[in-house]
């Protein structure tokens, strides 16, 4: 595992972005963490904790807690720990500019004995247990997609009480670790606002209003 390839795509001192540090080797549980990223695309940055680093894929669509849907998930270049740790305003014209919003977060658990094994091999089972996501999960390599140099692994929900039907990404579209919006996040950060409120869901035309009258939030 090294930094060297997420160094050399950023300037740090124009990005608030973490450089990184030496991996630190503690007993402890390893950091799960999804960061939503309105960056020229919107996507959701799927990251686990091994080996001192942040194994990173970058998932278009976000992920689906329905077994039958397979998620793309492009995976990227190692990050550092304390990268699950960002929130905030990559500036425009750096690597990834946009806004990034730490959408889960938690802890992970391998299904499989070796997971070096499984990561050459291309089939990771492992457990979520996070603030949205939950249960037993599996990334499988796939073959190329497209002209991408990034390998192409699919992110699947296996059949488990936290499977089901709803859009997690739709229900549940705030920060795990402020409850903010994207353009929240944005606006405090000095971001482009439109740009991010682009990868909040849409709000109705008109406000939602129960039936006291009251405003729905
Ligand atoms: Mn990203």
């Amino acid at each position: 595992m090294t930094l060297e390839k997420y160094r050399q795509k950023r300037d740090f001192r124009v990005s608030p972005e973490p450089r990184g540090t030496k991996a630190k080797s503690k007993a402890r549980s390893l950091l799960y963490v999804i960061q939503k990223h309105r960056a020229s695309r919107l996507h959701y940055d799927f990251r686990l904790e091994y080996n001192g680093a942040l194994l990173s894929w970058a998932i278009p669509k976000g992920p689906s807690l329905d077994p039958s849907v397979k998620r793309l998930a492009m995976q990227v270049e190692d990050h550092p720990v304390e990268y699950g740790n960002f929130e905030g305003v990559i500036p425009e014209g750096e690597y990834g500019g946009g806004t990034v919003m730490l959408w889960d977060r938690g802890t992970w658990v391998p299904e499989v004995s070796d997971v070096d094994q499984a990561l050459q091999t291309g089939d990771l089972k492992f457990t979520l247990k996070g603030k949205k996501l939950h249960g037993s999960w599996a990334l499988v390599r796939t073959r190329g997609f497209g002209s991408s140099k990034n390998p192409s692994w699919l992110l699947i929900k296996h059949r488990d009480q936290f499977a089901s039907k709803k859009d997690i990404t739709l229900e549940m579209p705030k920060s795990a670790s402020t409850g903010r919006l994207l353009k929240q996040i944005a606006s405090a950060g000095g971001g482009d606002v439109d740009k991010a409120a682009s990868g909040d869901p849409s709000t109705p035309a008109r406000p939602r209003k129960n039936k006291r009258g009251r405003r729905l939030t």
